[in-house]
């Protein structure tokens, strides 16, 4: 077990984990803090519950359950568990000081290389309606949609999206609501991967590839064919 699928499954069900789950904790720090963070918080998690679900994110739900048998059937429960990380998301705010957002969404790629390797939900007229959902307006394709995951972030939960490029660029987009970018920008590299984050949609998006290069036309890309709201 990875620290993503552990945090999955603590998000998803926090009050029983799985034997992997529990040996995956005693040996990584980093998850035993998200796990503790979690655990403080199941009181605020609770009252949670009563602050408004954001617009777009119920209609994300429908259409994940629309789209019935081409989904996983653990998505159900996870549909639930979206609604309470989202509320936990706006609930952790007030306290967000300055965040390292493209270093943020590298290290989050570097935990699943299989998004690489794996084609998921590679579906053009899903990513549209993903997009659309999010508060970003397709212009034109960006390429070849390769794998789409909702994952869990550090906001939330947020959209892990891979595509390639007409020049046959392969490319990562994430993208995670409720958080206001500052900075018009902010790029980062790390062991090889460099990122761009914007401000965009429902919050921010980030672009990540495997070379500066790409990075600066794939951006340039992304900011050609797809136009935000708010
Ligand atoms: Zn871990
Ligand atoms: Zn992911």
């Amino acid at each position: 077990m990875n620290c993503i699928e552990f945090r999955r499954e603590k998000l998803a069900d926090p009050r029983r984990l799985s034997a992997e789950a529990v040996a995956h904790q005693s040996d990584c720090a980093a998850c035993r803090g998200f796990a503790a963070e979690i655990n403080e918080n199941e009181a605020r998690l609770a009252a949670a519950f009563a602050v408004p679900v954001p617009e777009g994110l119920a209609e994300r739900i429908v259409l994940r359950r629309k789209a019935g048998t081409r989904f996983s059937p653990r998505l159900g429960m996870l549909a639930a568990s979206v609604v309470l990380t989202f509320a936990f998301g706006i609930l952790q705010w007030k306290d967000a000081g300055s965040q390292d957002y493209a270093r943020l969404a590298i290290e989050h790629v570097m935990h699943e290389p299989e998004s690489f390797t794996s084609a998921r939900l590679a579906d053009p007229e899903l990513f549209r309606r993903v997009m659309h959902t999010f508060g970003g307006e397709m212009q034109a394709s960006l390429g070849k949609v390769r794998f789409m995951k909702l994952c869990p972030v550090p906001e939330g939960t947020g959209w892990h999206i891979v595509f390639e490029t007409e020049q046959g660029q392969l490319a990562t987009l994430i993208l995670i609501p409720g958080k206001r970018m500052q900075a018009q920008s902010e790029q980062a590299t790390v062991g090889g991967w460099n990122a761009l984050a914007r401000p965009g949609g429902q919050g921010y998006y980030a672009v990540i590839t495997d070379s500066p290069d790409s990075l600066g036309q794939v951006d340039a890309l992304v900011r050609q064919r797809v136009r935000w709201r708010g």
